[in-house]
């Protein structure tokens, strides 16, 4: 048996809309960033956290690899995944032997050794760039906005596919320059095929009153179909 292993949170059977096509979507627990729109608070601290071996997680997902067909395959998610990234790379160089597509879904805060052999197998970085401006990266993520283009450069070069994924949240970027700014970085980096906007949703509110703790977002509206269809339809991509 495989001895590395890691933390938890849930997981997902069969998931869309975390990579292409059906996928078996774990979400690691643990995340340095503490981002005001957090849809997942509860997978912050490392503590308290199911633990599994990498082997463990594959069997799982290998059941339910009928339904993967060409595109699917296994996320991991979180959390931050790249927090525990001897655990993915394992995960992930398991699925490779068994044909299984590996997709990371990530913020692309942190680089280290590690971090890049777990991107020799990952066949695709769903990357979170959550605004496009620096101060609004500071003010409400908790990082610079330099570390996730230090990331995504990092792809580029390693010809990695990327999805780049913008939650848009009106008053912050859902704005003509925030997305003329995504397009210029689509432009610069050949390695994102797609990009996707997602609405800020507040069914997490739930979660930060069980947690007593406040959702920093909890007053912004959420957007309209008639903003994310005007967004969408500025993006070059
Ligand atoms: S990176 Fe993801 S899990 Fe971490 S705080 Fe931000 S939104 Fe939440």
């Amino acid at each position: 048996m495989s001895s590395v292993s890691g933390q938890v949170h849930s997981i997902q059977s069969l998931g869309t809309v975390d990579g292409p096509g059906l996928r078996f979507v774990v979400f690691l627990q643990g995340c340095n960033l503490r981002c005001k729109c957090c849809h997942n608070p509860d997978t912050w601290e490392i503590q308290g956290a199911k633990t599994y071996t990498a082997e463990e997680i594959v069997e799982k997902a290998t059941k339910y690899r009928e339904y993967f067909g060409e595109k699917g395959g296994i996320t991991l998610s979180g959390g931050e995944p790249l927090l525990q990234p001897d655990f993915a790379y394992e995960i992930f160089r398991l699925c490779h032997e068994k044909g299984i597509n590996t997709c990371l879904d990530t913020s692309g805060s942190i680089l280290n050794e590690q971090i890049k052999k777990l991107l020799t197998e990952t066949d695709r970085v769903l990357l979170d760039i959550k605004y496009t401006d620096d101060e609004l990266y500071r003010e409400n993520v908790g990082c610079s906005l330099q570390k996730p283009m230090e990331f995504l450069q990092y792809l580029n070069e390693q010809i990695i596919p990327t999805t780049l994924r913008q939650v848009i949240i009106p008053t912050l970027n859902d704005n003509e320059t925030n997305i003329e700014k995504l397009n210029e970085i689509v432009e610069k980096n050949t390695c994102i095929d797609k990009v996707e906007l997602l609405p800020f949703k507040k069914i997490c509110q739930t979660k930060y009153d069980s947690m007593s703790i406040q959702f920093p977002f909890a007053d912004i509206p959420v957007p309209t179909k008639g903003t994310m269809n005007k967004l969408n339809n500025l993006l070059k991509i």
